[in-house]
């Protein structure tokens, strides 16, 4: 997507990651001058390759500047980014980051084209992966990036017909002051990512400036500031509770069941407890808000409740990886806290539960109350101590050191008992043994799927 609305005009970008990179040359394709910052060496001399004019903006003279262009994801912890934002704020400069480019595009292009924006504490991805597959197999055009995969100007450019459906943080949000989604969604807020947004009051006010600016609101109504969020918004609306009764109307999830209570008499959409991607009843939030969304865009009940059986899931969360006779293997890597952890145990009613990495403040003291499902606890990394420590007298613990051993013993374990679910869920950041929880998720399907015997799920 060329960025066509600041022709001839000069920016300063600060963060040359893969989106900022793609944000640079966007804006030059667009006719635009840009003077890239970056404090690693190598990501400027990679951009002056591409033909982006790269400077060192601690000097510049920022009346020069039509706008800074923040990268999303540039690590506020270091000073440069912090003293370069505060340099252009200060000479009155605007600071925006590239969905703010695609707005600005949108608005002077294909103003109708639909947009559908997502944020949310947590679901986020998964959400905007199963709204976007249940738009594909319901026949519409489909764009699909933002926080998740494709950075947003790298996909097609906005067009009549076409949907772009995207995922944003709370810094996407802030760096996008002419937001207009179509149909914007707020998944739920939970205390999280307060070392960057300051406090609760601040993050939920982030969150709630892209649901007020929406043509369209679709919110999940299950935490407190979120039913707050929906009883202050004006314009139309969509409410998804799961529970026992519905709030009012809008889109009910009991017992794994979705109905729709915007009709008369409400009716159901469709049964998610037999979808193997949809584990949880922390899905059957996200799949209440696809399900908002499709109708929102004209998707008929009945399309929807078809194209929902064939989503696929996102890797590393509750990921089925496959069976190995009755037992069934679960990659849950992206838990990285005891929060997303409680979900996984949540979903099964007895676990052999592989767990830790670098542990985080708390630990897993929170999930005493789902003890009582550990078959057996398998522990890896660094904070095998203090985890055993926790576990001690609640249920068998074994310290397992690798995710190796961890694996060959769960799965030997496992054998001898019927149905039984081995499940990595770390509740732990990966960086001990790990570059990632992609690739601590990564491995763990490897090992799994390298016992003899065993089945690959889809395979
Ligand atoms: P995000 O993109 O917001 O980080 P993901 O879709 O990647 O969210 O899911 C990350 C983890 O958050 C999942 O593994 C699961 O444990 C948890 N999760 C997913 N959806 C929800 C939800 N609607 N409410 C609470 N927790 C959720």
């Amino acid at each position: 997507t060329p960025s066509t609305t600041f022709a001839g005009r000069t920016l300063a970008l600060f963060g040359l990651g893969g989106s900022g990179l793609a944000t640079a040359l966007s804006l030059q394709a667009g006719g635009a001058r840009v003077v890239a910052c970056d404090d690693n060496p190598e990501r400027m001399a990679a951009a002056e390759a591409e033909g982006v004019a790269t400077a060192d903006l601690r000097g510049a003279d920022w009346a020069e500047f039509a706008a800074l262009l923040l990268a999303p994801g540039v690590p506020f912890t270091h000073p440069e980014p912090h003293w370069t934002v505060k340099r252009a704020a200060s000479a009155g400069v605007p600071v925006i980051g590239d969905i703010e480019l695609f707005c600005r595009e949108r608005a002077t292009t294909a103003p109708d084209a639909p947009f559908v924006a997502i944020t949310g504490t947590n679901g986020k991805s998964t959400t905007t992966a199963l709204i976007a597959h249940v738009l594909r197999e319901t026949g519409h055009d489909v764009q699909m990036g933002g926080n998740i995969g494709t950075a947003i100007l790298s996909l097609a450019p906005p067009a009549p017909g076409r949907v772009h459906v995207i995922e944003m943080s709370s810094f996407q949000i802030d760096l996008t002051p002419t937001l207009k989604p179509s149909v914007g969604v707020l998944l739920n807020i939970t205390p999280d990512h307060l070392d960057r947004h300051g406090d609760m009051a601040n993050y939920a006010g982030i969150k709630e400036r892209l649901i007020a600016s929406s043509d369209h609101a679709v919110i999940g109504v299950d935490d407190d500031y979120t039913r707050a969020i929906a009883a202050r918004h004006a314009g139309p609306l969509t409410r998804v509770h799961v529970g026992e009764t519905a709030p009012g109307p809008g889109i009910l999830a009991r017992h794994g069941v979705l109905i729709d209570g915007c009709t008369e008499p409400p009716s159901p959409v469709a049964d998610l407890t037999g979808i193997p991607s949809l584990r949880g009843s922390h899905n059957w939030q996200n799949a209440g808000i696809a399900y908002a969304v499709a109708r929102a865009l004209g998707v008929a009940p009945d399309a929807f409740a078809q194209a929902l059986r064939s989503f696929p899931g996102l890797p590393h969360r509750m990921e089925e990886v496959g069976r190995r006779g009755s037992v069934l293997f679960i990659n849950d890597s992206k838990a990285t806290n005891a929060d997303s952890t409680e979900k996984a145990l949540a979903a099964f009613p007895r676990v052999h539960w592989i767990l830790g990495g670098k542990p985080k403040e708390g630990g897993i003291a929170s999930l005493a109350p789902y003890f009582p499902r550990i078959a057996h606890a398998y522990l890896i990394g660094a904070a095998s101590d203090a985890f055993a420590a926790t576990l001690e007298g609640h249920a068998p613990v074994s310290r397992c050191g690798t995710l190796e051993a961890a694996v060959a013993q769960a799965a030997e374990d496992a054998a001898h008992e019927p149905e039984a679910v081995v499940l990595l869920s770390p509740a732990c950041a990966s960086y001990d043994q790990f570059r990632s929880f992609e690739d601590r998720g990564d491995q763990f399907r490897a090992m799994v799927r390298a016992l003899p015997g065993l089945v690959p799920t889809g395979g």
